[in-house]
């Protein structure tokens, strides 16, 4: 099951912004099965009608799209506590994308980001973050080695494992990702050498393949990939590709991935 850990959805298809339709056709042409698909961008936007059309695309495709939503606190956090909860309880996502970064708060706010992430706690679900430029210190590895501290069984997806052009950070991921065992490193954006040194030091257990489309061209980024994991094993390849996201969020060949039953008898309102 190939799978790709880092795709972003837009309820608007202008400019870059891609939503569901144009995504699946992207994976259809490389051969990519899964998505894991979040918000294409906030700042200061609202994120309602992208979590919509992102639970939406999961309920028509559920064998394709694996529906995570996002939420900033910086336009609220009531509102965005209001917003975690409606795509908890009524669209049912696999998992929560922060970014500190983009978002402007450090990913450990005591009063911005803790009440969401112990709430994606509370509630099972798998927190994604960003972790990387442009605001490397938002979302240094420290914070969210703080964070995991807090609370030790979340699972989390640092996405970005701290981006390109800070190898520094990079290390200090995986130096921190072998006390944190819920950590698992999305490979997107990053440099191949500091990914590389991931595996050899973590095992290929603990990084996965994401792409960031439409950030970054999808077919470009899968033909990177085939030179980067080429020195792998077939059972490591595999891990990377999908296996360690399959196995993170529970998913088997046969599951709906946005959800599953629990999600099937509720509406997207
Ligand atoms: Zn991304």
């Amino acid at each position: 099951m190939i799978i790709d850990a880092d795709c972003h959805v837009s309820a608007r298809e202008t400019g870059p912004e891609i939503g569901v339709e144009q995504l699946l056709r992207r994976m259809d042409k490389i051969g990519v099965e899964r998505a894991i698909c979040w918000p294409h961008v906030s700042y200061q936007r609202e994120l309602a009608e992208d979590n919509r059309a992102i639970c939406e695309g999961a309920r028509a495709h559920p064998d394709r799209i694996i529906a995570f939503c996002g939420v900033n606190p910086r336009l609220g956090l009531a509102t965005a506590q209001d917003e975690l909860r409606r795509c908890i309880e009524v669209y049912g996502v696999r998992g929560v994308k922060l970014n500190g970064a983009r978002d402007v708060y450090p990913i450990d706010d005591a009063e911005l980001a803790l009440p969401l992430v112990e709430a994606i706690h509370q509630a099972g679900l798998v927190l994604a973050v960003h972790c990387g430029p442009p605001d490397v210190e938002k979302t240094h590895p420290h914070r969210l080695a703080n964070l995991s501290s807090q609370f030790p069984a979340l699972r989390m997806l640092i996405v970005h494992m701290g981006g390109s052009g800070v190898p520094d950070v990079n290390r200090t991921v995986v130096s921190f990702a072998r006390q944190h065992p819920n950590w698992l490193l999305v490979d997107s954006e990053a440099d191949y050498r500091q990914v590389q040194l991931a595996i050899s030091v973590l095992g290929a257990e603990r990084v996965c393949y994401g792409s960031d489309s439409p950030f970054c061209d999808m077919r470009y980024e899968w033909g990177i990939r085939q030179v980067v994991y080429q020195d792998l094993t077939p059972a490591q390849r595999d891990a990377i590709l999908g296996g360690n996201v399959a196995r993170m969020l529970g998913l088997k060949q046969s599951d709906p991935p946005s959800g599953g039953s629990r999600t099937q008898s509720l509406e997207c309102s």
